[in-house]
């Protein structure tokens, strides 16, 4: 008998339709001789409205009450999805993070699993039950709700998963699985059987939306066989795993864009020892996480400084900076958020050189100005003007060679 943790998104709980499939898929999967533990989502576009509702309050939420507000759209999912598999004869529980339990620390908004204690599901799945659990939501040491970030209820699965010891954690989707890029953004993306544990930490941490970058984190970590498939057909989908010898052969493997974060730009910053050191210290101290980073030489004893930081961060970030700004002496603050990280990803970079220059020159063919670069091993980020996205990812596709072959005609 195998535990098997399937987790349904958005897009696949968006009706009560899709919350019926969702129920057939999950009765299936128990029949065929599994316990099977179900992860959802708010349905789509629920936590968008839930964000609006709370701008429209305030530009500068407490993250704690917000946090209270956007939990709520995976409740409702639960307890319809729970309803979906009783009304088709089987036995369904429904828990909330709380009741689960699982615990995170209190970085509202983007709180990280602490730990999980699953005696409940346990319990349930010894009584027979499907076990639908919210995504998305804990509750850190003090009892308060919290939510992991956007996409955060992947993270929920695969932590499930690592928990019960799952033998496997399904992840599905809009898509039938990982492709060399979005695929709704690049017809010729390919579709991955494979794709090693590390690649999909790198294209996720640069962007590619379909797996959050902590549940990769976890699965890494706790080696849970990860699939990724669609909720709507049968296909195998793609299996995230350990690296084999042959996937180092590609330089690049994947393409990804994040049109969520912001450019930050602080001019005439003193070049002194410790001024870089007070501005990120600032920003960490309240939780902000800084991305691309890009200092110009030094004019004078003074340098520019831009960096970015996630679009929800910017109003936050912006006033720390100007606060941290005016105390070292440096000139205005200005931020820009029309822009687009776009990135390349493969382990096959290691060996080969010139990978960076080749992106840079297929960006100059298009007329596509780079504002900020960052490079590590096995990946290379470019800062660009949101417009650009789009033909940026499909000319980097086409020009490394990722493009599938064309249809036959
Ligand atoms: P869900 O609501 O099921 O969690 P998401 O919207 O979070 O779904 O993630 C699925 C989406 O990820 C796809 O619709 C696709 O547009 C996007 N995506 C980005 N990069 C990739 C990629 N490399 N492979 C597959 N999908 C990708
Ligand atoms: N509902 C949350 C979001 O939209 C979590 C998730 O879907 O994974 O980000
Ligand atoms: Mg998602």
């Amino acid at each position: 008998m195998a535990l098997i943790v399937q987790k349904y998104g958005g897009t696949s709980v968006g009706d009560t339709d899709r919350m019926k499939n969702v129920a057939r898929r999950c009765i299936a999967a128990q029949k065929a001789g599994n316990d099977v533990v179900v992860v959802v989502s708010a349905m789509s576009g629920e936590t968008n409205r839930l964000l609006k509702l709370v701008s429209q309050i305030t530009d500068r939420p407490s993250e704690r009450e917000q946090d209270v507000v956007v939990a709520t759209g995976e409740q409702v999912s639960i307890g319809l999805v729970a309803l979906a598999i009783q009304a088709q004869g089987g036995l369904a529980t429904s828990f909330l993070g709380y009741q689960v339990q699982i615990v995170t620390d209190s970085i509202f908004s983007k709180a990280r699993i602490k730990r999980i204690d699953a005696e409940k599901i346990v319990e349930a799945l010894k009584q027979k039950h499907i076990v639908v659990v919210a995504g998305f939501q804990g509750q850190d040491e003090q009892g308060n709700v919290t939510t992991l970030g956007r996409g955060g209820s992947d993270t929920t699965a695969v932590a499930l998963a690592a928990a019960l010891k799952a033998d496997a954690c399904e992840i599905y989707t809009d898509v039938d699985g990982v492709y060399t890029t979005d695929p709704n953004v690049c017809p010729a993306a390919r579709k991955l059987d494979r794709i090693s544990y590390e690649e999909m930490l790198d294209l996720a941490s640069v962007g590619a939306k379909v797996l959050q970058i902590r549940s990769v984190e976890f699965a890494m970590k706790y080696k849970v066989p990860l699939w990724v498939k669609s909720s709507f057909t049968d296909d195998p989908g793609t299996l995230v795993c350990e690296e084999d010898k042959s996937m180092e052969n590609v330089v690049v493997n994947g393409i990804a864009y994040d049109k969520n974060e912001a450019k930050l730009a602080i001019s005439g910053v003193p070049d002194v020892p410790g001024v870089a050191a007070r501005i990120f210290g600032a920003l960490d101290a309240q939780n902000i996480v800084v991305d691309l980073i890009v200092q110009t030489a030094s004019r004078e004893g003074k340098t520019d400084l831009s960096f970015t930081v996630g679009k929800t961060d910017l109003v936050k970030a912006k006033e720390v900076v100007e606060r941290v700004a005016r105390e070292v002496n440096a000139g205005s603050v200005e931020t820009d958020g029309d822009v687009a990280k776009v990135s390349i990803v493969g382990v096959g970079m290691r060996n080969h050189s010139g990978v960076a220059a080749k992106m840079f020159q297929i960006l100059a063919a298009e007329g596509i100005n780079i504002q900020l670069i960052s490079t590590s091993e096995i990946k290379v980020s470019c800062l660009i003007q949101s417009k650009y996205t789009e033909l940026a990812v499909r000319a980097l596709h086409t020009a490394f060679g990722l493009d599938k072959a064309p249809a036959a005609s």
